[in-house]
């Protein structure tokens, strides 16, 4: 039986910033769905929780719940939003690269749950009842959150589940930037590669 693939981006389609894209593989109504990183929207203060909370809503109501996101780097844009998905949906399996981990836990997920109280005061009072509930939802289980990312230090395939597998290949960038190359089984005799190269530098 041939499976079928979707692509629905969530963020980062007709804007800078704020990717989020999901591969979504459908064989006999049943389907699996791999997110490529879940970025904030950098440059727009108001849509950071608004965007977010639309985002995850979205993705649960017209889409299916990701069961693996594989986050290409450390940015914001690229992985802010990751303690909230986590979050929303508990059985998902995150893969990074360990620098990408060492860079989000002591940097840009801590100035994401900043961002939440900046907040208060500004433009953010319609969501503050919300705000401060996920504020300290997520400033208690960050290092819990934080200690689910399963770590990929080489540049071999792994299992994705059993619809395919996946790699990561360093893309220069920032520390622990990587690209996903994706092979995906559409029947007993083809596979399809996709390739997600986050950010990429060519210039070392
Ligand atoms: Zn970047």
């Amino acid at each position: 039986m041939t499976k079928k693939i979707y692509f629905c981006p969530a963020g980062g389609a007709e804007q800078i910033g704020m990717s989020c894209y999901n591969i979504i593989i459908e064989e006999k109504g049943k389907k699996f769905n791999v997110m490529l990183d879940c970025g904030w929207q950098v440059n727009d203060p108001k849509s950071k929780i608004v965007s977010l909370l639309d985002m995850g809503n979205f993705i649960r109501d017209r889409l299916i719940p990701p069961q693996v996101i594989l986050i290409s780097h450390a940015h914001a844009d690229h992985c802010a939003g990751l303690l909230r998905f986590i979050e929303e949906f508990p059985k998902v399996e995150v893969y990074a690269s360990p620098p990408t981990v060492d860079l989000m836990s002591s940097n840009t997920l801590e100035e994401f749950i900043r961002s939440y109280r900046r907040g208060k005061k500004k433009e953010y009072l319609d969501y503050k009842e919300e705000r401060d509930k996920e504020i300290e939802k997520l400033k208690n289980k960050k290092i819990e959150y934080i200690a689910k990312i399963k770590l990929i230090n080489d540049e071999y395939f792994h299992p994705l589940s059993n619809v395919g597998s996946f790699r990561f290949i360093p893309s220069g960038h920032v520390l622990g930037a990587v690209a996903c190359q994706i092979r995906l089984n559409i029947d007993e005799k083809k596979d399809i590669k996709i390739v997600y190269t986050g950010d990429i530098s060519i210039y070392r």
